[in-house]
């Protein structure tokens, strides 16, 4: 039996090894809740396998505000429990993934009958810093008029106090998703993307096997499995309507949209957390040239597969930026790029969208089936934790096995090892071998594949190759890559980030993959309408 890799090219194998072995548990979802429950398990010594009916972080998990944070709209809910955990857990994920989760100033304007008065938001942020564990450099201070004005020149004066300046952690959620996948295959999982679960087998009603249909070739085989996990976000109560098990607990899906604007359009100098008319906060968080700001928060009925911004959610958006930032007159042209998320909340009566519960939780139905929904990004190890907790103690009984205990805490996750160093830093060193590069266009890699970015620099310089299709050579051979939305939307997120280069190169990338792993013509074209599906979904709202 082959050793699981995340070589697309070792697809068939990959398959042939789903088809023939008996697992402890399959995971069915590859966003980062499944990812983080493939990791657990497989630490603890479970025989483990991951499907996801798209790519890897396709769902929710590349299209949140990409925070990795404490939570601190939870403590105006007086959600404790949840600002404590996530607050601890970002300085977790923080340690393991230092390339992708870094520290953010984030400004906290106070204005004139704004939702947080001064007193309440000192107070606020104190209680936040106690609760969460935060680092003492990182501890919030005070601001009046005048520092606020100079950290943020560009805020509405007119209806200023003063301010409040803390930490978050910006992330990016798809590539977070996507070394967690790596490391969990590392650790002796089999994950692998296209590969949708349509069915449940069973013996004397309990789930015994799942039905799974590869996505490229219609195929469907069996793949069985003592324990299923279904970790699939928006579609966990579809995958609870299969088992029939559809009762009690359901969720109540919210919809949240982000923009995204040229830097020169909102030049701010670090991230703001500002108030909206309606009572509501959102964020505008710089990155490289591009600033995002988002989000909303409506209940969502419509098709589960695509949600997108519309007019309304944008307009909504430009609204309350030019609120808070009355000089710069953003329209609707400015925009460049948009993204549209999925909460998937559990429904509560009575409360609005913005007041749901962010919390998770696990359902266990009659015929074994193990759904967990809610969450966070932030909170994705916990919630792996708890649910693997369940896996284990219900096998020790039946089996009499022994697991280990969770490890994910002190886990390393794939391209996490900088040495100590800060990304520039990291990016700096590297420089000084691969002389060829700019330091500048390391530190972009290094944020991106962290310590693993030489292997993209050697093949580089090997195959005179120039870095966007070495990156494409990556994402192949080492992150299930398998056509240009995978790579341009969530490996490196040029989809919403670098919208206006894409086209360019797109045609030679898209013949890189085709050529590469000989994708059938049908499925090439296919992969090619649904990459212009997207190009041109995230600007939809301008119809
Ligand atoms: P998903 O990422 O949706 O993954 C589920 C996967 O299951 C999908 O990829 C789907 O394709 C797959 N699937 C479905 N059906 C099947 C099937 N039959 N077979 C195989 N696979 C299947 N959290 C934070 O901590 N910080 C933030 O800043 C933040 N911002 C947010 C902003 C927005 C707008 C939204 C919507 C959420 C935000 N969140 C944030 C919450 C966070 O993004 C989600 O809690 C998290 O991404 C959910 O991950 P998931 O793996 O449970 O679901």
């Amino acid at each position: 039996m082959i050793k699981p890799n995340c070589s697309a090219l070792q697809r068939n194998e990959l398959i042939t090894t789903l088809k023939t072995t008996n697992y402890d548990l399959v995971v069915i979802g590859g966003g980062i809740t499944g990812a983080g429950i493939a990791l657990d398990a497989a630490l603890r010594g479970l025989k483990v396998a991951l499907i996801e009916k798209n790519d890897f972080a396709w769902g929710t998990s590349s299209r949140s505000t990409k925070l990795i944070h404490g939570g601190l709209r939870y403590l105006k809910q007086l959600e404790v429990g949840i600002v404590m955990e996530v607050g601890k857990e970002r300085a977790i994920v923080y340690g393991n993934a230092p390339h992708i989760v870094v520290p953010e100033k984030m400004l906290l304007p106070i204005i004139k009958n704004g939702s947080l008065g001064k007193r309440s938001t000192s107070l606020g942020l104190m209680v936040y810093d106690r609760l969460a564990g935060v680092k003492k450099n990182e501890r919030r201070y005070m601001l009046n008029k005048q520092q606020t004005i100079g950290a943020e020149p560009l805020l509405n004066q007119e209806i200023l106090k003063g301010g409040g300046m803390y930490y978050e952690y910006r992330s990016d959620d798809a590539r977070l998703t996507i070394e967690i996948i790596k490391t969990a295959v590392e650790e002796g999982a089999l994950c692998l993307n296209y590969i949708k679960c349509i069915d449940y087998l069973y013996e004397n009603d309990k789930i015994v096997a799942c039905k799974a249909k590869d996505v490229f070739t219609g195929e469907e085989f069996v793949i069985n499995t003592k324990k299923v996990i279904n970790a699939t976000g928006p579609w966990v109560d579809t995958l609870r309507k299969k088992d029939n098990s559809l009762k009690g607990k359901h969720l109540q899906l919210t919809k949240g949209v982000h923009i995204v604007v040229p830097k020169e359009k909102l030049p701010i100098l670090q991230s703001v957390y500002f108030d909206v008319q309606d009572g509501r906060m959102i964020f505008a968080i710089p990155r490289q040239n591009i600033v995002y700001i988002g989000t909303t928060d409506t209940v969502y009925n419509q098709d589960i597969n695509e949600p997108f911004a519309s007019k309304e959610d944008v307009e909504y958006i430009i609204k309350a930026t030019n609120h808070m930032f009355p000089t710069i007159k953003l329209a609707t042209n400015d925009v460049i790029s948009t993204w549209s998320g999925l909460r998937p909340l559990i429904y509560e009566e009575g409360k609005s969208a913005s007041e749901l519960s962010r919390k998770d939780e696990i359902f266990i139905s009659d015929s074994g089936l193990i759904s967990i929904a809610g969450g966070k990004l932030t909170g994705y190890r916990k919630m792996a934790q708890r649910v693997v907790d369940v896996v284990c103690n219900d096998l020790a009984k039946a089996e009499n096995r022994t697991f280990k205990t969770c490890s994910t805490k002190n886990q390393q996750l794939s391209g996490g090892n900088l040495n100590g160093l800060s990304i520039k830093n990291y990016a700096t060193q590297l420089q000084q071998t691969y002389t060829q590069f700019s330091v500048d266009e390391i530190e972009i890699l290094v944020h991106k594949y962290g310590c693993n970015t030489n292997i993209i620099l050697d093949y580089s310089l090997k195959n005179q190759q120039d870095l966007l299709l070495a990156e494409a050579w990556y994402c192949l051979n080492y992150e299930f890559s398998f056509n240009i939305n995978d790579f341009y939307i969530r490996r490196t997120g040029r989809l919403y980030f670098e919208r206006p280069t894409i086209e360019e190169n797109l045609e030679k990338v898209h013949e890189y993959f085709t050529n590469t792993l000989q994708t059938n013509h049908t499925i090439a074209e296919k992969m090619k309408d649904e990459f212009t599906k997207a190009y041109n979904l995230v600007l939809a709202f301008k119809n």
